[in-house]
C-alpha cells in the first residue's frame, strides 16, 4: 500500500477510570448547555445530576431533554433545536450512548441554521452556519461517534436511516470514563463491542483504508477479541470495560480517518424498517454472511484481522470468519434472529433496494463491489 493518507481528529479526548469529575475543571465551550440524553439509564444511575452539578461549579446553566430513542429519529433532533434556540443555550452535551451523541450533533447543525433536520439530510437545504459546539460523554462502548464527525438519525416516516457529517461534526471534547459503562448489561455490552469490532474491521477492508487507520483498526480488533467475552461475562471487570472503551474510541478513529462499508448499509436497511432493532445485533446477524463474501477477494487483508484475533501464524483468509464466528458464540449473541425481530424472508429484496438507495456511499468504498444479488444472496445466507 502507497504512504499516503489526511488526519484530521481536532477532538479533545480525556479518557480513562474516573474522568467524568474532570470536566468541571475542563475549558467548556459555552455558557448554557441542552443536555441531550436518553431518559432511562443515565438518569437513574445519577450521571445527568452529576453533569448538572459539575455544570453549576463552573456557573454554566443547563437544560436536560432526555426523550432520545435507541434509533434517534429526526422529530426528536428538532424538538431538541427548538429547546435550544427558546433557551438560549450556546454548546449541547451529548450524555448516553451513540444515540445521545448522535442527536446532539444533528440538533448542532439544526439549531444553529434555518430548517428541519431531514431538510438538510435530504438535501433540500444547506447549512449555512457552522454547528453549535458538542460535548460527548460517552457511557456506552459502541458507536465511537465521541472521536469521529458522524451522525446517524432515522427517519421513521420514510423508513430511511441515513449517517451524515462532516469535518465540522467532531465533538469539541470528549470524556471516555469506563466506570460509567460498568452497568451496561451483558447482552448491550455485546451489541455495542461488536459494532465497534465492524468499525474497524470494515475501516480495514474498505478501500480508503490507510497507514493511520490501519494501526488504529488493528489494534481495536485485538483488543476487542480478548476482552469483550469478559466484559460481557463479567460487566465489573475493569479491565475488560476499560479495554473494550479503549477499542471503541479506537474504532472511531477508524471511522473518523477510513470508512466503514456496505455492511453498514445493509444493517441501516434492516433497523430502517425495524427501530425496535439494535443496531450491533442487526450487524452481528448479517457480518458472517458477509464476510464470508468478501474474505476471498481480500485474502492479505483478512488474514490481518485474523492474526488480530488469535490465530497468530495463519495465511487463510477463512480463519477471520472461524473466529467471528467463535466471538459471537463467546459473547453469547448466537442465537440472534432476523425472524424474532418481525423480518421476513419475502422482505429480503425490499431491504436490499433500501439499503443500495440510501447507503451509496458504503458501497463505493468497497473493494469488491456488491450486485443486489450479492446483497440479497447475504441476506439470505444470514436469515433464521
Ligand atoms: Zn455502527
Amino acid at each position: 500500500m502507497a504512504l499516503k493518507f489526511n488526519y484530521y481528529i481536532p477532538t479533545k479526548i480525556v479518557f480513562g477510570k474516573g474522568s467524568l469529575d474532570k470536566l468541571a475543571k475542563l475549558k467548556l465551550p459555552g455558557k448554557k448547555a441542552l443536555i441531550v440524553t436518553g431518559g432511562t439509564s443515565t438518569t437513574k444511575l445519577g450521571y445527568v445530576d452529576r453533569v448538572v452539578n459539575l455544570l453549576k461549579e463552573k456557573e454554566i446553566e443547563s437544560v436536560v431533554y432526555n426523550k432520545i430513542l435507541p434509533n434517534p429519529n429526526n422529530v426528536q433532533v428538532d424538538e431538541g433545536a427548538d429547546i435550544i434556540k427558546s433557551e438560549g443555550c450556546d454548546f449541547i452535551i451529548g450524555i448516553g450512548g451513540g444515540s445521545s451523541i448522535d442527536s446532539a450533533k444533528a440538533m448542532s447543525m439544526v439549531a444553529a441554521n434555518e430548517g428541519k433536520c431531514w431538510d438538510f439530510i435530504s438535501g433540500a437545504a444547506r447549512m449555512k452556519n457552522k454547528p453549535m459546539p458538542v460535548v460527548a460523554i460517552t457511557t456506552t462502548a459502541g458507536t465511537g461517534t465521541e472521536a469521529d464527525q458522524y451522525f446517524v438519525i432515522t427517519n421513521e416516516e420514510l423508513n430511511q436511516k441515513i449517517g451524515w457529517g462532516g469535518e465540522k461534526f467532531f465533538p469539541t471534547l470528549s470524556i471516555v470514563d469506563p466506570d460509567l459503562m460498568m452497568t451496561v448489561p451483558p447482552k448491550y455490552t455485546a451489541y455495542q463491542g461488536f459494532d465497534a469490532l465492524y468499525h474497524s474491521i470494515e475501516g480495514y477492508i474498505a478501500r480508503v483504508a490507510n497507514p493511520m487507520s490501519d494501526m488504529y483498526a488493528l489494534k481495536a480488533i485485538e483488543l476487542i477479541g480478548k476482552y469483550l467475552p469478559t466484559a460481557v461475562k463479567n460487566g465489573a471487570d475493569e479491565e475488560a470495560r476499560a479495554a473494550v472503551a479503549m477499542a471503541n474510541t479506537l474504532s472511531g478513529m477508524v471511522e473518523a480517518t477510513s470508512s466503514t462499508t456496505s455492511e453498514h448499509a445493509m444493517e441501516h436497511s434492516l433497523s430502517a424498517f425495524h427501530p425496535e432493532l439494535t443496531h450491533g445485533a442487526g450487524l452481528i446477524m448479517i457480518s458472517c454472511a458477509y464476510h464470508k463474501h468478501f474474505a476471498p477477494h481480500i485474502a492479505d487483508r483478512y488474514v490481518d484481522m485474523a492474526r488480530a484475533l488469535g490465530y497468530r501464524d495463519t495465511t487463510d483468509p477463512m480463519d477471520f470468519v472461524k473466529a467471528l464466528e467463535q466471538l459471537i458464540v463467546d459473547c453469547d449473541v448466537a442465537d440472534l434472529k432476523m425472524s424474532d425481530f418481525g423480518i421476513q424472508k419475502s422482505d429480503i429484496e425490499e431491504l436490499a433496494d433500501n439499503a443500495l438507495a440510501t447507503g451509496g456511499l458504503m458501497f463505493k468504498v468497497d473493494r469488491v463491489q456488491l450486485t443486489k444479488e450479492d446483497v440479497m444472496k447475504i441476506y439470505e445466507e444470514s436469515y433464521k
